[in-house]
């Protein structure tokens, strides 16, 4: 079983699939279990599409297109 800080420490990891498949194993594991981690894994995962939908946003609109990416991601 997986810490929250090993979880932190992998979550880029994980998002990225760059974990094997025991490693991810133990993350999604320890996400089903763990409020706090999904939480963060979700917050990593919003700003990492961010990142990668638009290369190089300026700081003051990092709020508004994070805003936006939430909304669509929102389940219905
Ligand atoms: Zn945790």
């Amino acid at each position: 079983m997986l810490t929250c800080k090993e979880l932190a420490e992998q979550a880029s990891l994980y998002l990225d699939k760059d974990l094997g498949f025991g490693e991810q194993l133990s993350v999604r594991v320890h996400l089903l279990m763990c409020r706090h981690c999904r939480r963060f894994i979700h917050q990593l995962r919003l700003s990492q599409a961010v990142i990668r939908e638009y290369p190089e946003p300026l700081d003051t609109q990092l709020d508004e297109l994070a805003k936006q990416l939430a909304e669509r991601h929102k389940q219905p």
